[in-house]
């Protein structure tokens, strides 16, 4: 794993779960059900929990919303955190055991009441104090408070040299977030049961705000690209803000806002999250498959299904390898399309394969640890490999010991 040079000092704990300081980077993600639903909620945050989401945030937004709450937590296994607009307040106090039930509160400082502002906060840290729980001051640019956005575009009008909108609105948003954190410590909150955020929707504008951020504060920060968008786009722009600031040491707990597809998979947040992370050498989730594009060599779909078949068996596998084999999440695994860079490819993970291109020789030569282990030929390559590659995990991952014993030693195939 890639040494991770992480500038928070400290540590809030949700629900048993460390966020901050030198904790593992916690994957988190959000529910779209209605929270009144309870088996449906519940079915969700289990489906979120078994992808890998360590956090799971419901939205609380009616009395409905929170008299479920206890009934959902009672069925799933992971901290589930509460995420309050405008009621949390009237909420929060007249459903304790919905106060209690969660693992964490989410603060909008925006959204909690344009009148009496700071009066429905306190309230909110008055329950947190009373349940032992920490909060998150999540400042959205998209209901930014507009009070304080106001107070700061007057005095900036007033400045001799003004800074642009854009540096005004950062300047709003990070203010938001520390005079809300300061008003919380104010209240009683301890500094270890705080964690900041401040989401915007462009990529550049979220590595200013973060960079700021954490040079302006020590409390551990939730980080993502809020309403990061659909399919492709979302997931890239996800992953270009995120991996700019993971890579400086930014981000102590990561979630991805994806918008699912009609019917889609939820949990496809979860995945990217992991991916990103463990693209980065941060953590280590599934095995990696470093699988070549194909081209002009592989013009049939063999290769495509083959590489399909490798994939699907190794997802198939992970939950009991996991149970089985500690560390197999970090084994790498090269499934190439043809000879032109496939050994080459293969010598650099555990166990690689390079498929026959077209108008090559039906072979497929195999790697173990970079050295030529076995030649397959024949209508069973894949079940072949699979096999080895069966045996390579129980050999390496089983022992729980340095460096596999040889395939050979443990009755593999020979060598072609
Ligand atoms: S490894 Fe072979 S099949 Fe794959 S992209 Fe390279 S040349 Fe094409």
């Amino acid at each position: 794993m890639t040494d991770h040079p992480r500038r928070r000092t400290v540590t809030v704990d949700v629900g048993g779960v460390k966020v901050g300081s030198a904790h593992p980077i916690v994957v988190q993600s959000m529910t779209n059900t209605d929270t009144a639903d309870v088996a449906a909620t519940a079915a969700q945050v289990r489906a979120l929990h078994a992808a890998g989401s360590e956090l799971v945030r419901v939205t609380v937004n009616n009395e409905a919303a929170a008299e479920a709450v206890p009934h959902i937590v009672a069925q799933v296994d992971v901290p589930v955190i509460g995420d309050f607009h405008y009621n949390g307040h009237l909420l929060l106090t007249k459903y304790p055991a919905c106060a209690r039930a969660l693992a964490k509160y989410r603060i909008n400082p925006g959204n909690v009441g344009a009148k009496r502002r700071d009066e429905h906060f306190r309230t909110i840290i008055e329950v947190a104090l009373a349940n032992d729980r920490p909060v998150r001051i999540g400042v959205n640019w998209g209901s930014l408070d507009q009070q304080l956005l106001t107070e700061l575009m007057d005095e900036n009008a007033r400045r001799a040299e003004p800074l642009d909108a854009r540096d005004v609105l950062i300047e709003a948003m990070l203010a938001s977030a520390l005079r809300s954190a300061e008003l919380a410590e104010q209240c009683g909150l301890p500094h270890d049961r705080i964690i900041l955020s401040a989401k915007v929707s462009g990529v550049q504008d979220l590595v200013d705000v973060y960079r700021r951020l954490a040079q302006l504060a020590e409390y551990p920060l939730h980080l993502g690209l809020t309403e990061a968008g659909m399919g492709a786009k979302g997931i890239i722009a996800s992953a270009a803000g995120l991996s700019i600031l993971l890579q400086d040491g930014i981000g102590d707990t990561i979630r991805v806002s994806l918008t699912p597809r009609p019917g889609g998979d939820r949990t496809e947040e979860v995945q990217v999250a992991q991916q990103i992370l463990q693209s980065l050498g941060l953590r280590s989730f599934t095995p990696q498959v470093s699988a070549c594009p194909g081209c002009g060599r592989t013009t049939s779909t063999f290769f495509q299904d083959m590489a399909e078949q490798i994939q699907a068996h190794l997802r198939e596998q992970m939950p009991r390898w996991r149970e089985r084999y500690p560390g197999v999440e970090s084994l790498r695994v090269a499934v190439m399309g043809c000879v032109v860079n496939g050994p080459g490819e293969s010598k650099h993970a555990d166990i690689g394969i390079s498929l026959p291109g077209t108008f090559e020789e039906p072979k497929a030569p195999v790697y173990v640890d970079g050295r030529l282990e076995v030649t397959l030929k024949g209508d069973a390559i894949v079940p072949e490999f699979l096999r080895i590659l069966e045996q390579y995990v129980a050999t390496r991952y089983g022992q729980a010991v340095s460096p596999p014993a040889s395939l050979r030693a443990a009755g593999g195939p020979a060598p072609a």
